[in-house]
């Protein structure tokens, strides 16, 4: 059987990567969301084994020893890390998935699937980043510090990734994203 595509989409937070994908399963449904694992507290919104599997700093570490993940990443004291069981099943059965991993996830995982393709997300600029994030609300003053200077370092390996998608217009950059995809899968580019 042909082997499912993996489609890596990054971009700093509060770029419009969450509300991109969220619209890119809506289009594509045979298009499956790798749901990671993470220690980061669950916002109101997010719903367990949905978004993250949230799970203990202990079990992760635990997760890390037995190698049960393809790709892991600590920010802001927290662990972020995608499941290799999700990952290898779903593409033995030939489904496409999406990741929404940060860049060093992105350029790790593309280490081991070299047909990863990789899609970054590119924000305005870093000042409308910051007052994005500001007006998300959704983390306190020293995690918003700390994801602005995170953006700011992601950003300077946006030239290693496949595709780069400006987000100036989220209507365009949601058209330009399903195009991409749309190839992806097609295996057109
Ligand atoms: P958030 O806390 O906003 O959900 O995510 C913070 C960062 O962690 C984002 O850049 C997101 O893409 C990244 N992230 C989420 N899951 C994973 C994962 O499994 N691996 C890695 N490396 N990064 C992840």
């Amino acid at each position: 059987m042909k082997k499912g595509k993996l489609i890596v989409i990054s971009a700093p937070s509060g770029t419009g990567k969450t509300t991109i994908i969220r619209q890119i399963l809506k289009s594509f449904p045979e298009i499956i969301f790798s749901v990671s694992a993470t220690t980061r507290i669950r916002r109101e919104d997010e719903v367990e084994g949905k978004h993250y599997y949230f799970i203990s700093e202990e079990e992760f570490k635990k997760k890390i020893e037995n190698n049960e993940f393809v790709e892991w990443g600590k920010f802001y004291d927290y662990y972020y890390g995608t499941y290799k069981s999700i990952v290898e099943d779903l593409i033995n059965q030939g489904k496409s998935i999406i990741l929404e991993i940060d860049v060093n996830g992105a350029l790790n995982l593309k280490k081991i699937y070299p047909d990863a393709v990789l899609i970054y997300i590119v924000p305005p600029s870093i000042e409308e980043l910051a007052r994005r994030l500001k007006n998300r609300n959704t983390e306190g003053k020293s995690d918003l510090q700390k994801r602005v200077e995170r953006a700011t370092m992601e950003l300077s390996f946006k030239d290693e990734f496949d595709y780069l998608v400006e987000n100036i217009d989220l209507e365009k950059a949601l058209k330009k994203t399903k195009f991409l995809i749309k190839n992806i899968i097609k295996k057109e580019i």
